[in-house]
């Protein structure tokens, strides 16, 4: 049956792959964005699309639509970006998922949160699973976005038990793929830009950091298996790829693939940067049927390929 789904961020990287793949399944999709670090190029090849539909707003004010399911993903994702106006980033996340849980609420529709690994903050336990409280710092630079995204947690469980209402909180670990931002500011677009620039590649810290990394179209469908699960699945549930690497072995990946002979500079390591992450998905194989099928190294060579398209294109 052909739905009309809300996608806030629907202008951002996730929100565009998602946007394709509900179109793609006969739903409408509209799509809301401030477009702060979205942008209507992400979605333009979608504009032909009847079922498409591209709203400038900001979630921070109320929205008055008529929808069947709705994704929350509107917030700023990158350190740089939601660290250059923390306060801002607090409140799209709060104000915002307090907007879309009174719209979910009016409607009697699914609510998905695009929630974060982040809420596990700098984790003491490793592998990261679900049951984990998270050892987040509360008042330091990363922690408009940790605490904005863990109060909206909190915000959509509290009206699950309130009005109980149909919620759905994904915790998505680090994502990556085409049409990511070249000037994002996440390591995998700045070590591909830089690769294929020949500039330096910049890792912060001595680069034995670990992070574990999803391909976008692996991370939308488990968005969508989520959102499409009855009534008492709410999780939170961990989506993303267990497979877990440091920057340094990132970077020589990157370095590989693109043929490039740039050097590896480093650069000091931002406030609170989590030393080691990894997903448990136990819950996902068992409530979703999800696992990942794009591993690091097609992943990257299919994101490279985005890059260099992009770059020529832009004449850099
Ligand atoms: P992105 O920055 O590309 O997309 C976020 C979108 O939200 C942008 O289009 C932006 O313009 C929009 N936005 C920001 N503030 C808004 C506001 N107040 N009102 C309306 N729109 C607003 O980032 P992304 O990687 O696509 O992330 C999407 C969501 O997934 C975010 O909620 C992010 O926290 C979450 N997430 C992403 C990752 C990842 O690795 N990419 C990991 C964990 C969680
Ligand atoms: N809201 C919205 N769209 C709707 C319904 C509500 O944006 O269709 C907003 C509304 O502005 C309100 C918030 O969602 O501030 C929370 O709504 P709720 O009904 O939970 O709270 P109340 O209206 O009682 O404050
Ligand atoms: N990082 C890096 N060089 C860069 C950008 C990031 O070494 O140019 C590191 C960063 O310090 C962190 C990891 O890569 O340890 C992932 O950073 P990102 O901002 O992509 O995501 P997050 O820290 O939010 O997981």
């Amino acid at each position: 049956m052909s739905k009309r789904v809300l996608i806030t961020g629907g202008a951002g990287f996730i929100g565009s792959h998602l946007s394709e793949r509900l179109l793609a399944e006969g739903n409408e999709v509209i799509c809301v964005d401030n477009f702060f670090t979205g942008s209507r190029r992400n979605v333009e090849h979608l504009f032909d699309n009847p079922r498409f539909e591209l709203m400038r707003h900001d979630v921070t004010f109320p929205l008055y639509v008529e929808v069947d399911q709705i994704y929350n993903l509107a917030c700023p994702a990158s350190p740089v970006h939601y660290q250059h106006d923390p306060v801002q980033t607090t409140k799209t996340s709060v104000m915002g998922a307090i907007n879309m849980l009174g719209l979910a609420k009016r409607l009697r529709v699914p609510i998905l949160q695009a929630s974060t690994s982040e809420v596990y903050g700098d984790p003491a336990v490793h592998p990261q699973t679900e049951d984990y409280w998270g050892n987040v710092n509360p008042i330091g630079t990363r922690s408009c976005y940790d605490e904005g995204k863990r109060a909206a947690e909190t915000l959509f469980f509290d009206y699950r038990r309130q009005h109980d209402l149909s919620i759905k909180v994904i915790r998505i670990f680090n994502t990556y793929g085409p049409r990511m931002h070249p000037n994002d500011g996440r390591v995998v677009s700045n070590f591909i830009v830089q690769a294929l620039r020949g500039e330096p590649i910049t890792i912060y810290g001595d680069g034995s950091q670990t992070r574990s990394f999803c391909f976008v179209d692996d991370l939308v469908d488990g968005m969508v298996r989520l959102m499409n699960t009855g009534h008492d699945v709410t999780g939170p549930i961990n989506v993303g790829n267990p497979g877990e690497f440091t920057m340094l072995e990132l970077a020589n990946a990157v370095l590989e693939i693109v043929g490039s002979d740039s050097t590896i500079e480093h650069r000091p390591l931002p406030q609170d940067d989590p030393k080691q992450r990894q997903p448990n998905i136990d819950l996902a194989r068992r409530e979703l049927g999800w696992e990942p099928t794009v591993a690091l190294r097609p992943g990257l060579e299919r994101t490279v390929e985005y890059f260099r398209g992009a770059l020529a294109a832009a004449g850099a």
